[in-house]
């Protein structure tokens, strides 16, 4: 088992990309079933009121940090992060080194089109990927019970949902016991970027820990969002090494 750190409560795992692939692999020949979550400090602050969303938090299988605000919090707690495990790239990874697998993926999530565009990319971008079934994320109550058959039916072994957060990690929690995935993730806008609509920050970007500012700059329409970014880093200095 990993370490955990606590940044405002939420309990990360203190494990490097290669270590947060290490045991995301090792969920599939366990029994029983995983979810995976992977917040940002936006998502942090949300937990900060959001009490379901916290214990949500609380209870995953894995924790990383998708922001590097997260581990730069960490230096007030147990055990400093290393480095940023982003939602996409922690995706990624498992893609690579599952296509040549039996291991399948359920891409859920997404405007209409944009998940099945991204499942075409991807098993391009790496031969031998499995991607047993694909839904967007807009759906009615009677819908939903459609999706969840589906998934059921597919059994994929990874399911990522993408149905932005807070919202997917309450959507795993309620239904990963009824779809039957072995590991579940939320992966937020990942489908967006995998479908070529939304762009990454460049490689220097992500290097120097600005891919945030990359952001506010490109989706101006987050700034509002964005703004608890000034008061996430407020809240981690005036509670420094808070861990409930
Ligand atoms: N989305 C969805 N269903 C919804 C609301 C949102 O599928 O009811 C999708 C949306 O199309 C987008 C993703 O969820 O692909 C949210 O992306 P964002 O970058 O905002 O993710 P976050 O930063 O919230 O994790």
């Amino acid at each position: 088992m990993s370490k955990k750190t606590h940044v405002l409560g939420v309990p990360f795992d203190a494990v490097t990309m290669e270590q947060a692939v290490a045991k995301a692999k090792k969920m599939l020949t366990e029994e029983g079933q995983h979810f995976i979550c992977t917040p940002n400090p936006e998502i942090v602050m949300e937990a900060q009121k959001d009490r379901e969303l916290m214990n949500i938090l609380k209870e995953a299988d894995m924790v990383v940090p998708d922001g590097i605000g997260v581990v730069w919090a960490s230096k007030y707690s147990e055990t400093r992060l290393t480095e940023r495990v982003a939602g996409y790239d922690l995706t990624q990874n498992l893609m690579a080194e599952l296509a040549a697998t039996g291991e399948t993926f359920y891409f859920f999530g997404g405007a209409p089109g944009v998940a099945s565009t991204a499942a075409r990319k991807m098993m391009k971008k790496y031969p031998g990927l499995k991607i047993v079934g694909v839904h967007n994320g807009y759906f009615d109550e009677k819908e939903e019970k459609k999706i969840i058959q589906d998934i059921k039916t597919k059994s994929p072994s990874i399911l990522l949902v993408g149905l932005g957060a807070p919202k997917q990690e309450k959507w795993i929690y309620d239904n990963i016991r009824l779809v039957g995935a072995k590991v579940a993730i939320g992966v937020g806008g990942s489908f967006d970027v995998m479908a070529g609509n939304v762009k990454r920050a460049p490689k220097i970007f992500q290097k120097l820990g600005l891919e945030w500012f990359h952001r506010l700059i490109t989706q101006p329409t987050r700034w509002r969002r964005m703004m608890r970014l000034p008061k996430f880093a407020l809240t981690v200095l005036k509670t420094k090494g808070r861990k409930a």
